[in-house]
């Protein structure tokens, strides 16, 4: 690839303009590195607050996307918190998520009333926190949650059409840049050669089958470089699947 010399920087920064920002407001540095963590895996820009007048300050610095509060921070409760952003113009629509360990209705309520858009109970699963960020964000700004896909640690950026596997990048033929974008949009699934032609070719298109294996294999010696698991299960008979799944 000749141009990946000379285009990267403007690459990257047409990425980062489209990874929604999450700001993470929690005193607790291992939960705040969990959440890190599988945030960045599903392709969200993470930045940290430690504590509500962090969380604030950084806010009127940078809006975020969206921002997961914690209830119990030191010197500001997220519920102060929350209701401070609900009344300044620039966030009072910024999606909030709160986190709490507190598990009862009366504080779901609570958070709520304060200004929440959703309230997460620890201990959460990082799979299911993720799912509801994404549901938010495409509650109350579709254009972003839908600009990426991701699957294990493979993210699909659809805009600026670039694909990381484990933060690197992934360089594809635009067949195999839709055959990935087919299987991430249904992991797990198995399809025929003759599914995913019609799906990823057209249903007009006279192609071979023998050339979804060549699409394929291209496909794999991309995503899976020197020492990834392969993520493509070929399934004999019938077809092929997206599942990170040994067997
Ligand atoms: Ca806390």
């Amino acid at each position: 690839m000749s141009m990946a010399t000379t285009a990267p920087s403007r690459r990257d920064a047409q990425t980062s303009s489209v990874r929604p920002k999450v700001l993470i407001v929690e005193d607790e540095t291992s939960l705040v590195e969990l959440l890190r963590y599988n945030l960045e895996q599903a392709g969200f820009q993470v930045s940290v607050a430690y504590d509500g007048e962090e969380a604030i300050a950084s806010v009127q610095e940078d809006v975020p996307d969206l921002m997961l509060l914690d209830w119990m921070l030191p010197l500001m409760s997220g519920i102060e918190v929350c209701r401070q952003l609900r009344r300044q113009t620039a966030t009072a629509n910024m999606p909030i998520i709160m986190l709490t360990a507190r598990g009862e209705e009366g504080d779901r309520v609570r958070g709520l009333d304060a200004g929440a858009d959703d309230y997460v109970s620890k201990p959460f699963s990082p799979t299911e926190l993720v799912a509801r960020i994404r549901a938010v964000l495409r509650r109350i700004r579709p254009a972003l949650a839908d600009e990426a896909l991701s699957y294990a640690d493979i993210v699909m950026d659809l805009v600026a059409h670039r694909v990381t596997r484990a933060g690197k990048p992934v360089h594809l033929g635009p067949t195999e840049f839709r055959l990935l974008r087919h299987f991430m949009e249904h992991p797990g699934r198995v399809f025929s050669r003759e599914q995913l032609l019609d799906s990823v070719w057209g249903k007009d298109v006279y192609v071979e089958a023998r050339t979804v294996d060549v699409h394929i294999r291209r496909l794999r010696i991309a995503l899976n470089g020197a020492d990834q698991a392969d993520v493509i299960r070929t399934v004999r008979a019938a077809g092929y699947a997206l599942d990170a799944q040994p067997g």
